[in-house]
């Protein structure tokens, strides 16, 4: 039925037992393009029938799929690999008409993606078992490690290809079945593209299972249905809570990635430059809308009035516009909600006494009604507790707070519910060291800015921010079970 990966092409079918087959529902979900406003594609409205149909289909192929030799394995991993460089280019436009992806957006979606894909197609080699000495005369203990089953999948928008891609392709590497549910923002990019680049491949039937339709319908059923093992959610805090409920009911794994709100530190013997250099890609590239982007910036008094003046300039060369502009560096929030919250933001906090530096309006795209393009943004002045510090904006804001002492500004970095990623700007780098072993978060970045993704490093957030490792052997021991057999090879002397 989708003939060829590109924005003009059919997607509007579920991908379900190897068939692209209509929705229960028989309607369909209209993709808007962020930049241009209009309807690129339609999706089907997937049902719980449908999720259904996809868990069967998974269940049923995964035992046989297990059962296939690593090399097997890994060599259809490393056909999706090939299939997903063959169509770079196609993909980078799918991207910018889905989400509003900037060239640089998806050219770093698809490395980001290819890496995952890469590492994963190590794992059906490197998935070992053990040999463990046993206490009792006579035993020998072995582990197994067994794939654990069917992994659910469900991905955000904002990165919709890496995201669904660094827990797809892991758990169909080590052997299970996955049922994919991607966000109504990002359904092809985040979901049956996958099906798409798979069904290029040697993979059996049922393996990979994609279904479309909105999380306020069907999600529940996604997360909650009897044949799933893992629970793969990467999205917000406040749905993530719901979906680790659900999946807790039904005691599959919850491996969950949620929001955050990551502090950019900046020392007063700091070289302000560089410091602002990682803020500018930190804060602004695609539009702030990433999960480890920089919500605040805390920087020491002595430089504030520097840094501030700097990041300002930057912020107000960056090009703003369409995604499909090769220089836009700044392109469209993904719809009029999220762009309304993030504007809301910024006023309250002006209104609370912060000065707006730069931006804080959308930018008229010719030919657009009611663009979703927001201006780079900067406001000094700001505190901790106002609306664009103490809120994950996903936007692009750069509120700057300043401090006086180190103490300070780890308790200012520190004052939030989530602990996903940060960064800290020290001359010295072991006293940026000590900041970022004193930051309440999975993953700190020092002299360098809070987004950092590899497939080989163990990537969580703590606190509000999730449960859970992905990528690296973390993620393998999710989406896998140990199992001790033991070989009993002399009899036994039992108390009685
Ligand atoms: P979201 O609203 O929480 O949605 C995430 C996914 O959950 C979507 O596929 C959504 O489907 C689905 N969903 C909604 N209700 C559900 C339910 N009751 N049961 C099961 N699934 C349901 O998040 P988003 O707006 O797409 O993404 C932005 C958020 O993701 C931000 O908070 C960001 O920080 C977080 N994020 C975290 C990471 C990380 O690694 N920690 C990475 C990226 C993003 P629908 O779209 O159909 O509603």
């Amino acid at each position: 039925m989708v003939d060829e990966i590109a924005t003009d092409a059919d997607w509007n079918a579920l991908y379900i037992d190897g068939e692209w087959t209509e929705s229960e529902s028989g309607e369909s979900i209209a993709v808007e393009d962020p930049s241009t406003r209009e309807t690129v594609a339609h999706v089907p409205r997937g049902t719980e029938a449908d999720v259904d149909a996809a868990y069967e289909a998974a269940a049923e192929a995964q035992a046989e799929w297990a059962e296939a030799p690593p090399a097997r394995r890994q060599e259809v991993v490393e056909q999706f690999l090939q299939k997903l460089r063959e169509y770079e280019a196609e993909i980078i436009d799918l991207l910018a008409h889905e989400v509003g992806g900037s060239r640089i957006m998806g050219e770093t979606s698809v490395q980001i993606a290819t890496d995952h894909a890469s590492e994963a197609a190590t794992l059906p080699r490197r998935m070992r078992g053990e040999y463990v000495d046993s206490n009792i005369p006579g035993k020998e203990n072995i582990v197994q490690k067994n794939p654990k089953g069917v992994v659910t999948v469900i991905s955000p928008w904002n990165f919709p290809l890496n995201l669904s891609m660094r827990a797809v392709a892991p758990a169909v590497a080590a052997g299970n079945a996955v049922v994919l549910k991607p966000s109504t923002n990002s359904p092809i990019t985040g979901g049956l593209l996958f099906a798409k680049l798979f069904e290029e491949t040697d993979l059996p039937e049922g393996v990979v299972n994609v279904v479309t339709g909105r999380g306020s319908e069907i999600g529940d059923r996604v997360a909650g249905h009897p044949e799933s093992d893992v629970v793969a959610f990467t999205g917000s805090t406040e749905v993530g809570k719901r979906v680790s409920g659900i999946a807790g009911e039904n005691l599959a794994v919850p491996a969950m990635e949620l929001g955050g709100n990551n502090a950019h530190v900046v020392t007063e013997d700091a070289d302000v430059d560089r410091a602002v250099d990682a803020a500018v890609f930190g804060s602004f590239v695609h539009q702030g809308q990433v999960c480890i982007s920089i919500n605040r910036h805390i920087v020491h008094e002595s430089v504030y009035d520097e840094y501030v003046e700097k990041l300002t300039a930057r912020a107000e060369e960056l090009p703003v516009g369409s995604a499909h502009e090769g220089d836009t560096v700044v392109g469209p929030i993904i719809d009029e909600s999220q762009r309304d919250e993030m504007l809301g933001y910024v006023e309250e906090t002006v209104d609370a006494g912060a000065t707006l530096e730069t931006g804080g309006s959308t930018a008229d795209l010719d030919g657009v009604d009611d663009s979703l393009v927001v201006e780079p943004t900067v406001l000094s002045g700001v505190t901790n507790d106002m609306a664009a510090a103490c809120n994950e904006h996903f936007g692009p804001i750069a509120p700057v707070i300043p401090f006086s002492d180190v103490d300070e500004a780890v308790e200012l970095a520190n004052a939030t519910e989530y602990g996903l990623s940060g960064s800290v700007h020290a001359g010295d780098l072991a006293a940026g060291k000590e900041i970022a072993l004193r930051m309440e978060t999975g993953n700190v970045h020092v002299n360098d800015q809070p987004i950092n993704d590899e497939a080989h490093v163990p990537f969580s957030g703590i606190g509000a921010s999730g449960v859970g490792t992905y990528n690296s052997d973390a993620f393998l021991d999710e989406i896998t079970e140990d199992k001790w057999i033991s070989l009993q090879h002399e009899p036994r002397d039992y108390p009685l």
